[in-house]
């Protein structure tokens, strides 16, 4: 069964493009969710709180992701701080559901939604990379909402990832999502009859 790995800018559409390719039968590995867990399992917590303090602890005592985030976000060096500290185990939790998927052995591909694949060394583990190609205007409108603090964060983090043209050149295949979803179904359709 191929691997196919979503990349893209923040808020491009990964987890949409996702959902359509869940709906044709492939399984989909959301590495979001998977590192969302990993935020309250030890040992990461404790380092988390060790390398930016115990505020990022929220009132029901797990970690707040945007007090985490306004943390991790304010300098390349802290954003690689929180990197080194979540992509190991992610990487890991992620090859482990692939191997799983494998095992079951049920749809066409597997598709592997991880926001920050490359960065965390996961492209290698991809048949298939496909790039889901979104404007600027378009992905803040979709993704912020007309928050500021939002789109603020887009800008941020955005500049601490690998360029969105890298990625586009790393890519087998491109997913438009600048107009309605339709456009979507047909283009990952194509994509699965051409592997
Ligand atoms: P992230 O970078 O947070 O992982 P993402 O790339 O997975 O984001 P999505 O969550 O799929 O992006 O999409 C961002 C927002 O844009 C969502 O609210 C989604 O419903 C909306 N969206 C995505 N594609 C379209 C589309 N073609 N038309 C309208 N809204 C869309």
């Amino acid at each position: 069964m191929k691997v196919i790995g979503l990349l893209g800018g923040i808020g491009s559409g990964k987890s949409t493009v996702a959902r359509e390719f869940a709906r044709r039968g492939c399984p989909v590995i959301d590495a979001d969710a998977i590192g969302h867990e990993l935020l309250d399992a030890e040992p990461h917590r404790t380092r988390l709180v060790e390398t930016f303090g115990e505020e990022i602890i929220g009132a029901e005592g797990r970690v707040d992701r945007r007090a985490l985030a306004d943390r991790a976000f304010a300098s390349a060096e802290a954003a690689a701080t929180l990197n080194g500290i979540l992509h190991p185990p992610i990487r890991r939790r992620c090859l482990e559901e692939i191997d799983r998927c494998r095992a079951r052995g049920r749809g066409p591909a597997i598709v592997l939604d991880a926001p920050l694949l490359v960065e965390a060394g996961l492209a290698e583990a991809c048949d298939v990379l496909v790039f889901v190609d979104c404007d600027r205007r378009r992905r803040v409108q979709r993704w912020a909402r007309g928050d500021p603090h939002r789109t603020a964060a887009l800008e941020k983090r955005e500049n601490f990832q690998i360029s969105l043209d890298m990625k586009r050149q790393m890519a087998d295949y491109v997913v438009g999502n600048n107009s309605g979803l339709s456009a979507i179904t047909e283009q990952v359709a194509r994509i699965l009859s051409a592997l």
